[in-house]
């Protein structure tokens, strides 16, 4: 059977566009690779974040902004659909600083930012004291945070298996361990994996991740995406201690404090170090001094998925319509724009947002 869209990559992106295609009614087949494939999805630290987004390009900090206004009512809806808790919180983020200096540049940085924006940026400034009022567990070396209110969190690893769940109970297919190696396109697009595997589709979407490295130049896209390593920790289960999220360390919702993550550029190697490590408890320690005690149960790494200015790229194919490339630095955060928005944008529909500013022109080099 022909499907409608052949999602390249059954990450978070992936997934969260299969979704929103079949929401519209459309088939919808995704190919992804196999556990050996570098995926972020199962290694983030589950922020849905808008602070710090679109400092030099208000329209990525809008975007954020949408799909974070979003995400409530999609986690509601695939948590209805099958069952599982999302663990979504939507009750602010900090910016966590140790210097008078540092807050103070960063704040000026977001009036600006605010003003771009109409006024919508609500945050707010807490000195120590005030801190402590919403954070009794914070150390004395934080002198402030920036408390912003669109910020908040959610249980990654549930958000894909929901995706996942949800796509096949609409109807989607899922072929697992499927290594594309080669699109073309006649009058359908023809999928080709490693395997032998052949997939037909009217569309196909690229969201491999950094698998898409590879495959984009293929299919017309410049694709100049490259990896930087993030190193995370999980904590053993503690009672409630921290009460929001911060870009140090947050509470997930079965008790653990996650501490991370480094930005490292070291290529294709997802291993943790011992100086990422222990930099990353240091912080956390100096943030929040009663995690000294906590047993560490877990660390990992993972490989964010960057292009050169760190903003989504949204792009048509010049050499194949009806191709797409879909990648972006917070699939977390923007998995509800991708699934109630980035369809309509797909389909040509009159609603479709205005991605323009995400494609890869911005990247020509004149
Ligand atoms: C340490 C860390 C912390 C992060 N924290 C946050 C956060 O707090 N909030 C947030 O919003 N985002 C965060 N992110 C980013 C977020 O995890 C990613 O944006 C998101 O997971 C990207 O999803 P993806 O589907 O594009 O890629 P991936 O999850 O990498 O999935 C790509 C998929 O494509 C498949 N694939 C690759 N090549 C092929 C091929 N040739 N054929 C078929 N399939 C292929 C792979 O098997 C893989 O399953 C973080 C990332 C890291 C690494």
């Amino acid at each position: 059977m022909t499907s409608d869209y052949a999602i390249i990559g059954g990450g978070i992106v992936g997934l969260s566009t299969a979704w929103g295609l079949l929401k519209r009614g459309l088939r919808v087949t995704v190919l992804d690779g196999d556990d050996g494939s570098f995926r972020a999805s199962r290694g983030n630290f589950g922020l849905v974040w808008v602070q710090s987004k679109g400092m030099n390009q208000p329209r990525y900090a809008q975007w954020s902004q949408a799909s974070a206004a979003a995400w409530a009512d999609f986690a509601a809806e695939l948590g209805d659909a099958t069952g599982h808790d999302l663990g979504l919180e939507q009750r602010g983020g900090y910016d966590l600083h140790f210097s008078e200096e540092s807050l103070e540049a960063t704040v000026a940085k977001y009036e600006i930012l605010k003003q771009k924006l109409g006024g919508n940026y609500p945050y707010e400034v807490l000195g120590h004291n005030a801190l402590r009022l919403e954070e009794p567990a914070i150390g004395p070396r934080v002198v402030g945070a920036i408390l912003h209110h669109q910020d908040g969190h959610a249980n990654p690893l549930r958000l894909l298996r929901a995706l996942a769940d949800d796509v096949r109970r609409l109807g989607g297919v899922i072929l697992n361990g499927k290594r594309v190696t080669r699109v073309d396109k006649t009058d359908l697009f023809r999928i080709s994996c490693d395997d032998g595997t052949e997939v037909e589709a009217r569309k196909t979407v690229l969201s491999a991740g950094l698998g898409a490295a590879a495959l984009g130049p293929m299919m017309g896209f410049k694709a100049p995406i490259r990896p930087q390593r993030g190193q995370v920790m999980v904590t053993e289960k503690l009672p409630k201690l921290i009460n929001r999220p911060s870009l140090i360390a947050r509470q997930v919702d079965e008790g653990g404090i996650q501490i991370g993550a480094t930005n490292e550029e070291v290529g294709l190697d997802d291993t943790v170090t011992q100086p990422g490590l222990s930099g990353l408890a240091a912080e956390a320690i100096a943030a929040f001094p009663v995690l000294a005690k906590a047993q560490l149960v877990r660390s990992w790494g993972a490989l964010r998925i960057l292009s050169p200015d760190g903003l989504p790229i949204y792009q048509q194919s010049p050499d194949m319509p009806g191709a797409y490339l879909v990648t972006c630095h917070s699939g977390v955060t923007l998995a509800a724009a991708h699934a109630r928005f980035l369809p309509a944008w797909l389909e040509g529909a009159d609603a479709a947002p205005d991605l323009e500013v995400f494609s890869e022109t911005r990247f020509t080099v004149s």
